[in-house]
């Protein structure tokens, strides 16, 4: 199919959004220019806006418009506990759940040698910076369980041995309310591997 060039300079921008190919991103033009023209010159503005003022926290990397984000300014947070995770998207699920509620480092991604991803790239020297600056009792590693999310985890567990701070790493396991016949033979190691005392109610 040959569309004009503008139309498939759009397709192609759209393309770059994850989960979206070649036949979703054509939809989507379509519909922005035959249905949706004032809300694809807000989502071109929003775009454009986010762009020129979103950056990331000079403290923990999250992404803010301004030097500190929320989560950094906010005293009312734990200071004495903090969460490393790969993304901001962690952070959200992370405070969705209401189950934490400390400060973060974000560390952007994973280690990943063979793309150029050494710790420089993961923002591992601002870490080190970031524990000069803070009392930290616990250090929650919640790095993502897969090869690389591990690599990371070790390797910055390795940095930080020498100091005096407890460090975690979240548990893997058994889904809630998953059934054993479905979980894959990995987790069910681990889940046996880092199995809990159990007690009657
Ligand atoms: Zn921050």
């Amino acid at each position: 199919m040959h569309f004009c060039k503008s139309l498939e300079a759009l397709i192609s921008a759209l393309k770059c959004l994850p989960g979206v190919g070649p036949k979703t991103a054509e939809r989507m033009s379509f519909h922005l220019l035959e249905r949706e023209r004032a809300g694809a010159l807000y989502l071109a503005d929003a775009i454009k806006e986010a762009l020129a003022t979103v950056k990331h926290c000079e403290q923990c990397r999250m992404l803010t418009d301004e030097a500190l984000c929320h989560f950094c300014l906010d005293k009312k947070r734990d200071q004495n506990i903090l969460c490393i995770v790969e993304n901001p998207a962690d952070v959200l699920v992370l405070e969705q759940s209401g189950c934490y509620r400390g400060i973060y480092f974000v560390l952007g991604g994973h280690l990943s040698p063979l793309d150029g991803i050494g710790p420089d790239e993961i923002g591992i020297s601002e870490f080190l910076h970031f524990l000069t600056s803070h009392a930290l009792h616990e250090i929650i590693i919640a790095t993502n369980s897969t090869v690389e999310g591990e690599a990371t985890a070790y390797y910055i567990a390795e940095q930080i041995k020498d100091k005096n701070i407890t460090l975690t790493r979240i548990a893997q396991g058994v889904p809630r309310g998953g059934e054993l016949a479905f979980v894959d033979g990995g987790t069910l190691t681990e889940a046996l591997s880092r199995r809990v005392p159990f007690e009657a109610a």
